[in-house]
């Protein structure tokens, strides 16, 4: 595929939004089913065995495979689904491309990366020598929320050697992320009317008093936690929710917090500690309780001295002359991939400063760049 299909390709695939529903409906613009779809016809076309996964009712993967001398696989995985488009600066699902550049929601994450390894195993699929072990290469849903794409496939028994998740990592070999663990908080107390507000317990009160203490307990409990290459562990209060009318005195307030936690941290660990550290910083009793959590997605800990690291070191450097592992904060597929007993890495085209932004873009070079180090990785016997 020369650098025109390529892009025309990735160009095609930003047409067709895919824009995560969250727990609302599919419409014209969410879900993947469309380009679930597209991406399927494209590997048919290819002589590529495929088939649409759907692990949650409408929202396909695709899952397809190139057979190699060993059954043991190299899986290739990419999210299809983006965040909204909202608020973009231009027509988002266009896939306008302008000299080497490709602009639209996904161009970068994820499209590029879906695009990069699509080509990279037609080339492969075209080729008469077998790759030493089978390529396996998932298309997943779901990524920028519950994870539930990736998670059905490793469900239904999916498994491989090693794994390579497609993000836009600016080709660096990614092997450590951050995980997160997300819960509810809620205090009680007991409505009134406001004109006799004595007679009553506000639990907005009773809220504000325990996200003080939260922020007291990530800056002295998480401040000195950290992971190589990651950083520290941190925790926001990201949404609060209290009160219904302006003279009711509220029985009830909620709080959402979001646990960034390093990849040798236990979620529920994480969360009873907290807890212990909240019961006992706090004076009286504000009828706290914590809900379980209701997302967890592990963090990414590879050592650096693994073989796949190492050979996707040696693919980057025969590519593009240089190449560094590193770290990045945000969640990916692969810790789950991970927390599954398969060694993973993130590696991509694109920087992913522009993931989620408003002038979302991807050029061609790096473009180029990753369907021949994707290549070299399916070819060569990865670990
Ligand atoms: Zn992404």
């Amino acid at each position: 595929m020369d650098g025109k299909q390529l892009l025309k390709l990735a160009s095609d695939l930003v047409a067709i939004p895919s824009v995560n529903p969250l727990d609302g409906p599919v419409d014209g613009q969410r879900g993947e089913k469309r380009i679930a779809e597209f991406i399927a016809s494209r590997l048919r076309e290819a002589h590529i065995e495929c088939e649409l996964r759907e692990t949650v009712p409408g929202r396909p993967s695709v899952v397809a495979c190139v057979a190699g001398e060993s059954e043991e696989a190299i899986w290739f995985d990419a999210h299809i689904d983006t965040v909204s488009a909202q608020g973009m600066a231009f027509e988002p699902f266009a896939g306008r491309v302008e000299g080497d550049r490709l602009y639209g929601r996904g161009a970068a994450d994820n499209k590029g990366c879906v695009a990069a390894m699509m080509a990279a195993l037609m080339q492969r699929a075209k080729s008469q020598a077998r790759p030493p072990r089978t390529v396996i290469f998932t298309a997943t849903a779901d990524e920028e929320y519950r994870m539930s794409g990736v998670l059905g496939l490793l469900d239904s028994g999916l498994r491989a050697r090693a794994a390579v998740v497609g993000e836009p990592t600016g080709l660096r070999t990614i092997i450590a992320h951050k995980g997160f663990v997300r819960f509810r908080m809620t205090t009680t107390g007991k409505a009134v009317h406001s004109s006799r507000a004595h007679d009553g317990i506000n639990a907005i009160y009773r809220m504000s008093r325990v996200v003080t203490v939260l922020e007291a307990y990530a800056k002295e409990r998480l401040g000195g936690r950290s992971f190589p290459l990651i950083g520290e562990a941190t925790l926001s209060v990201t949404v609060i929710r209290g009160g219904e009318y302006a003279n009711v005195v509220p029985d009830r307030c909620e709080v959402e917090v979001d646990r960034r936690r390093l990849p040798d941290e236990d979620g529920l660990k994480a969360i009873a500690d907290l807890r212990a550290y909240v019961d006992g910083a706090l004076q009286e009793d504000v009828g706290l309780e914590i809900a379980d959590p209701h997302l967890s997605v592990p963090g990414l800990g590879l050592d650096a001295d693994h073989p796949l690291p190492k050979a996707a070191l040696a693919a980057v450097a025969a590519v593009t002359g240089q190449s560094a592992v590193g770290g990045m904060p945000a969640a990916t597929n692969a810790g789950q991939i991970a927390a599954a007993g398969i060694p993973a890495i993130v590696l991509g085209p694109g920087d992913i400063g522009e993931a989620h932004t408003a002038t979302e873009e991807l050029d061609l070079n790096s473009l180029q760049q990753s369907v021949a180090v994707y290549e070299r990785l399916m070819r060569g016997a990865c670990t």
